[in-house]
């Protein structure tokens, strides 16, 4: 724990945790600069981050992966359903495109409309249904870039989906894009269908939300953070050895390739009752930040990454 001046500075504001759900800075929540004004006029941004990989960055700074084979081209994840992503990804590349989601939340899995091939761990069927809702985007929209929500009318905001249609998505499945394989690993913990995908031939690891640079576990659809350890555990067992590259779906986008290793360690702070234990409050929900941060969001003592938990389900 924390001495209580340091934890009254770090209390996050709403306006803190918008930022940090949505991996923008509270400046840049509140005050437009040249750069966002900019940002409202497109619904998407990419950057080409390996030879056949694209990532892209929706208004709300959520990230999406184009990966592109021989034959096929992977989409992972669709974001918000604003705007036509799938125009977007076809003007990367014209070959049939297999969509996959990583979970269920509104961010990564409302954009889904559009197209015909579509795998999700059906764990998150529910899920989808309840967070993929026009009220629920709206409403994330609006409080994560206010000036982008201005700009949108209903018709911006493509048709909502039926999961039933999906096709199911575990570990132990491979997709062939032709020369390209993806294998699908489960990553429970920040929803109980969170899915990790690698990119076999590139050596690339995408955690998607499972485990980012603020790993979210305290709402109803998370597990409680010893189920999480283990979920971890598994996953860094299973993918020894078999990427140098780690991508996530918030923030940056890049994670150093230790970072299983940090969480474990992070989490048996946590378990020891030894880590900072920010108050953290979020639509009435109240939970923990293991690591006091400052106003950028940077972990005071130094260390990457962090988790927001909820501390009557440490054991869980
Ligand atoms: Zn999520
Ligand atoms: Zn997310």
């Amino acid at each position: 724990m924390i001495d209580i001046t340091r934890r009254d500075f770090f209390k996050l504001t709403g306006a803190a945790a918008v930022g940090l759900l949505f991996g923008r800075t509270v400046e840049a929540a509140s005050k437009p600069s040249a750069v966002r004004v900019q940002q409202t006029d497109i619904d998407f941004r990419s950057a080409r981050i390996d030879k056949n990989i694209v990532r892209i960055r929706n208004g709300a700074g959520d990230l999406m992966y184009v990966i592109e084979g021989k034959n096929k081209v992977a989409l992972i994840d669709t974001g918000l359903g604003i705007g036509d992503l799938k125009g977007y990804v076809e003007k990367i590349s014209n070959k049939p495109i297999v969509v996959l989601i990583t979970h269920g939340h509104v961010d990564h899995a409302s954009g889904t409309a559009q197209f015909d091939d579509i795998y999700m761990n059906k764990k998150d069927n529910a899920l989808f249904r309840e967070h993929t809702a026009m009220g629920n985007r709206q409403g994330y929209t609006g409080a994560c870039n206010p000036e982008w929500a201005k700009t949108l009318t209903d018709a911006n905001y493509l048709p909502g989906d039926d999961p039933d249609r999906f096709k199911d998505l575990k570990e132990g499945m491979s997709f062939d894009l032709g020369g390209v394989h993806l294998d699908i690993f489960d990553l429970p913990g920040h929803t109980h269908g969170m899915t990790a995908i690698l990119i076999r031939e590139n050596r690339a690891l995408i955690s998607g939300d499972g485990a980012n640079m603020f790993t979210f576990l305290w709402s109803g659809e998370t597990l409680g953070l010893t189920s999480y350890e283990q979920s971890i555990r598994h996953i860094k067992k299973v993918t020894e050895g078999k990427f140098d590259k780690m991508y996530c779906s918030h923030g940056g986008g890049d994670l150093t390739i230790d970072y299983f290793d940090r969480m474990l360690e992070d989490i048996a702070i946590i378990k020891a009752g030894k880590d900072d234990a920010v108050d953290f409050e979020f639509m009435g929900q109240k939970s923990k930040i293991a690591f006091a941060i400052d106003p950028a969001h940077n972990r005071l003592d130094g260390g990457i990454g962090n988790i927001v938990y909820d501390p009557k389900r440490i054991n869980e």
